[in-house]
């Protein structure tokens, strides 16, 4: 069995808090993390108390089902209720937060964004840029933590193996 990367760990746990939605509209989940640990979880659903959309219908507006609270915010306010401290985090996100998640994730002091697949909003990553906050889609994190592995193993290689590498080149040269 691969072992999975850590992105894509906490990737995998935000699929599993998405099984926990209520609005069929669309089932997301989220995962707050620092230093790989997580801090809170969340997914999308009615407030506190009152029904779900799977029990009573959605609350339309337009197209949008406005009767849930999303999982990014859920996740930040799971966070807020227990005093959990999430600024500089990373949140993992199943889908690309819409615009109101992605205000609360940057004011929240989120510095990472990882989502799994596009959902709507191209105004963030603009926005992001803008704030020098990190947003990736899960392959472009895997992507770079595997170059980053990599160039911190070129860098372990002790001085002595180089020397002794390039001394047998020579001999073999010679
Ligand atoms: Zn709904
Ligand atoms: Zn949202």
């Amino acid at each position: 069995m691969t072992r999975v990367s850590w992105d894509r760990y906490f990737m995998n746990i935000a699929h599993e808090a998405k099984r926990r939605s209520t609005c069929d509209r669309k089932h997301v989940g989220a995962v707050i993390v620092r230093d790989r640990m997580i801090l809170s979880t969340g997914y999308n659903g009615s407030i506190r108390g009152l029904p779900h959309c799977n029990e009573i219908g959605h609350m339309m507006e337009g197209d949008h089902c406005v009767a849930t609270i999303h999982a990014e915010a859920n996740a930040i306010l799971q966070a807020a209720r227990n005093g959990v401290r999430i600024d500089g985090a990373t949140i993992y996100t199943t889908a690309s937060p819409c615009w109101n998640c992605f205000k609360l994730c940057a004011n929240a002091g989120i510095v990472r964004i990882v989502y799994d697949e596009f959902y709507r909003e191209e105004r963030i990553f603009r926005v992001a840029r803008q704030l020098g906050l990190a947003i990736q889609s899960l392959e472009q994190a895997e992507r770079e933590a595997r170059r980053a592995a990599a160039v911190a193993r070129t860098k372990r290689v002790p001085a002595a193996g180089r020397l002794s590498r390039g001394a047998r080149r020579t001999r073999g040269s010679a």
